[in-house]
Formats: C-alpha cells, sequence, structure tokens
C-alpha cells in the first residue's frame, strides 16, 4: 500500500477493525518513511455479476428479498430467512471465488430453500428456471420424492419392518 503523502511504497498496519457484518476491514497504516496515518478499507465481501454485465457486492438482504416472495404464506420466519441467506453465503464463499454470477447465486439458493420449505422451493424454482408446463413441476416434484426417499436418516419416524438390520 502507497502512502498517499509521500508516495512510499510500503506502510505499516497500526490498527484493525472488521465491520460489524464481518465483510470490511478497516486498518490504520503510519509510513515507515513520512510518519503520516492513513486509512485502508480492505472489502472482503463477494461481488454478483449481473445479467446485464453489472457487479455489486454480495447482499444477503438480497437473497433473503429474493426468497420472501416464494415464501408468502408459508411458515417461514425472519430467523429462517436470515439462516438461509447465511447458508446461501458460506456455500459460495466455500468455494473460494470472489465473483458469482447472479445466476448461480439462484442456484446455491435452491439447496437451502428446498430443506427449508418444499412448496416454497418449488415457487422458487418455477420462477427462477422457468418452468413452463405442468410436467415442469411434475418432474420437479418427482426429484424431491427421489430425495425423501434417499434420505431416511432425515425423517424421525421410520417404518421398522423395512430396515435392515446390519
Ligand atoms: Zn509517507
Amino acid at each position: 500500500m502507497h502512502c498517499p503523502f509521500c508516495r512510499h511504497t510500503d506502510s505499516r498496519v497500526v490498527d484493525s477493525r472488521t465491520s460489524e457484518d464481518g465483510t470490511v476491514i478497516k486498518r490504520r497504516r503510519q509510513c515507515p518513511s513520512c510518519g503520516k496515518r492513513f486509512s485502508t478499507m480492505e472489502n472482503a465481501s463477494l461481488t454478483v455479476v449481473k445479467r446485464s454485465g453489472a457487479s455489486e457486492p454480495f447482499s444477503r438482504a438480497k437473497v433473503v428479498t429474493g426468497v420472501r416472495k416464494a415464501c408468502q404464506g408459508r411458515p417461514v420466519g425472519d430467523d429462517d430467512f436470515a439462516l438461509l441467506a447465511q447458508q446461501v453465503e458460506e456455500s459460495i464463499r466455500a468455494k473460494g471465488v470472489a465473483e458469482i454470477d447472479a445466476h448461480d447465486v439462484g442456484l446455491e439458493i435452491l439447496g437451502p430453500l428446498r430443506r427449508l420449505d418444499e412448496v416454497a422451493y418449488l415457487r422458487f424454482a418455477s420462477v427462477y428456471q422457468a418452468f413452463e408446463s405442468l410436467e415442469d413441476f411434475e418432474a420437479a416434484i418427482s426429484l424431491l420424492r427421489l430425495e425423501a426417499q434417499r434420505r431416511p436418516e432425515d425423517t424421525t419416524a421410520t417404518v421398522s419392518g423395512q430396515r435392515d438390520d446390519q
């Protein structure tokens, strides 16, 4: 980081502070040459690239806005939205990319939303993946049923006669 006063090519960090949401790090630096202090902001947030080519910082609030409509009338509360947005952000960050297409953000929403509420998931998927016919819904519902069968550990009630003892 160049010193803004004397253009010295090095500086020393004297203090670091992270913003409340953890996405911005503010550092207080001192120039070892002229001794003046200055601040830098390091933005650790993800960039979302929209279809238009414009980019904006990833925002959990936008994720919530995106799914809230699909959850209308469903038993989904603010805590659920907050958790879902957190899961979406974590799964994107886990990819280790600094930039992600808006479309891919939508894809990351599908998984957590499906676990949260299947009706809301179907609504969201129908808009997001542009379902055009009843067949599209049927295919999505079949997939949900298949996955429900594949996850017996997710249900507390088990049918005793159908389990193989090992
Ligand atoms: Zn300086």
